[in-house]
This record gives C-alpha cells, structure tokens and sequence, in this order.
C-alpha cells in the first residue's frame, strides 16, 4: 500500500488517481487544511498533520505501507516570505517527522514533491536539473534542503527517492472528477478563467517591462495529470530496484503571460478584461524546464504538449465547480 500525503490536494489528489488507475492501494494522509475530502479517491483515508508523529505512527502501524508520495505541504512564495517560521516548520520539520516515521517502520522508498523553486534565477533556459540550486525564497529553500536531507539518508539508511521537480502544474483532470481548487486562488490559469466567468472583473499582468518577447512572464505549463504519470512511472522506479534521482518536470516549452490570455480566450469564447501591473516580487522572467531526463530515464512522456487542450481541461472543471456555462 502507497502512502500519499497531501492526497487532498491539488497534485496529490491527480496522483491518488493514477496510483488506482495502476492497480496500487493508497492511503491517504491530509489535515484537509488546504485539501479537499471529495478528492479522496482512495476509501482509505486518514485525517491528521505530518507535524504530529503520533498520528504518522498511527497510519504505519494501521496500513501495510511500502513506499510514501510526499505532497503535504504550504505552497505559497509570497506566503514563505511573509511567513518563513510556518514553511519550516510544515514543509522541512514536517517532512522530517515523514521520514523518522518511515524509518521507525522500515519504509525505505519516497517521491518527493519537490519544484522549480529550488534554482531560483535561471542562468541558462531551458534549465537542466545540474543548473545551480539558490532558491530565492523561504519556499524554495524548505524544498532544497530537503532534498539534501534525502541525499543524506540515502547515504547512511539503505533509503532510496526520488525527487520531482515540478515547473508550472496546471490544468485539471480530463474525467472532471477533480481539479485544481486552491483558496485563495493564485495561479495564473484558474485567474484568467475566473475572468473569463465574470467571477473576477479583471486579470492583473505581474509585470509587462520582463526582457521577454512580450515583455510578461514565460513559464512551462505541466498538465496535473502528466505530473501524476511521472509520480507512478518514478515508484515503479524505485520499487524495481532502481537507484536515487532527481528529475525536472516540465513540457520543456514556456509560454508568456499574454499567450497564456489568447489561448484562454479562444477555448472560452469570453472577453478577458486585463490590468498592467507591476511585477511580483520573486517572480523570475522566464521558468522553463529541460526534461530530457526525466524522458529518457523514466520513459515517461507529457502527453498536454499544447497549451488549448490543457486549459480546455481547466475550463471544464471551472464550469464545473461554478455550475454554470
Ligand atoms: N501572473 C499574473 N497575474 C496573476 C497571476 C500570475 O500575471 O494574477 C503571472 C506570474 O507573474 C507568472 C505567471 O503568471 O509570470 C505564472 O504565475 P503563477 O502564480 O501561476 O505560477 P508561478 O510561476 O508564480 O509559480
């Protein structure tokens, strides 16, 4: 039995997916802080915080568990620099209390959410997973340093992972059983349909003065599903005996903010009414993954590589969730 956590989530709930759809029995753990119980899809569900070890001992003692996906986590940049004390201690304290439990109970195999975050300043794109790791942020930091905490287990307990470097997830899952659901929503994608339903009255750009093409951001938009296959395809990995690895993932393709507006624009149908604005603080000009990797090693494949089927998948959920058209 896989443990997942954060299975509530966003990512999480797209992987519990596609671990049933596999054939793995799942057990999921989420304090439903940020998650959603109706995206449980597994009937094995756990609600607690990976702070409290009591209750990790718990789901070890209770489940045959072989391997833990770790996504329990807080997600926010901005929130990490406002608040770095809580991204310690939920994102690196947390995730230790993760693998002292796995350790107590002979757990030796992880999939780590890791992220884009962990560069910082690209000075090469698209950025190969050698690229220097200076996170720019409390964030980004709590991702790095546990990643150097896997290292170091892995040398000293027998331990293997894998570590999973996402670029931009999006999109939501094409059976619209669940989807990307965040409060307060951030994302770019999830704001600019927003707009389009009239629930929002107008998309602020984060900056228009970028040195790209068109002056806004350019990021590398992953379908939430393709990130869910990568999460099967590096357990199956691990579980084949396979060794420690860290892999980007991403389309290896970025698009711009207002690329991003067009293409919504055209699967809606709706006027996007847009503000200027100035940049958010943090945010790099240009984030755009080289997965060749993750490709070649993992076999695996993206199968949204254009950006039209990825937010018609979104658009979908949104109507969806709105119940209305
Ligand atoms: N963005 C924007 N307006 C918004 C939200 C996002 O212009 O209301 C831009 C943001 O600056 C970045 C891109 O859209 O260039 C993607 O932002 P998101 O927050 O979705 O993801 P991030 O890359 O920050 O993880």
């Amino acid at each position: 039995m896989i443990l997942v956590t954060g299975g509530a989530g966003y990512i999480g709930s797209h992987t519990v997916k596609e671990l049933l759809r596999a054939g793995y029995e799942v057990v999921v753990l989420d304090d439903l802080s940020a998650g959603h119980r109706e995206f449980v899809l597994t009937p094995h569900f756990v609600r607690g915080d990976i702070r409290d070890r009591a209750t990790l001992d718990g789901v070890f003692r209770r489940y045959p568990i072989t391997a833990v996906m770790h996504f329990a986590a807080l997600t926010s940049v901005p929130e990490s620099v406002e608040d770095p004390a809580r991204y310690y201690e939920v994102n690196l304290l947390g995730t230790w209390n993760v693998l002292e439990a796995m350790r107590a109970h002979g757990v030796k195999l992880f999939v780590f959410s890791s992220s884009a975050a962990v560069y910082g300043d690209p000075q090469k794109v698209p950025i190969p997973e050698e690229h220097p790791a200076q996170p720019k942020s409390p964030y980004g930091r709590t991702k790095r340093m546990v990643e150097e905490i896997l290292a170091d287990y892995e040398k000293a307990y027998a331990f293997r992972y894998v570590s999973l470097r996402y670029f931009n997830a999006a999109g939501s899952d094409p059976e619209g059983e669940i989807g990307e659901w965040h409060e307060p929503e951030r994302h770019l994608i999830p704001i600019v349909l927003e707009v389009a339903l009239g629930k929002r009255p107008y998309l602020e750009i984060f900056g228009t003065d970028y040195e790209t093409p068109d002056g806004t951001g350019v990021r590398d938009y992953i379908h939430v599903t393709d990130l869910a296959r990568a999460h099967v395809r590096a357990l199956q990995h691990l579980e084949a005996g396979g060794e420690s690895r860290v892999y980007n993932l991403g389309i290896g393709r970025g698009y711009s903010v207002r690329e991003v507006m067009e293409v919504c624009r055209r699967v809606t149908g709706r006027d996007i009414p847009v503000r200027e604005g100035p940049r958010r603080p943090g945010d790099p000009a240009v984030l755009v993954a080289d997965p060749s990797r993750a490709l070649r090693e993992m076999g695996w494949q993206p199968r949204f590589t254009e950006l039209a089927p990825l937010v018609e998948t979104a658009w979908r959920w949104m109507l969806k969730k709105f119940g209305s058209a």
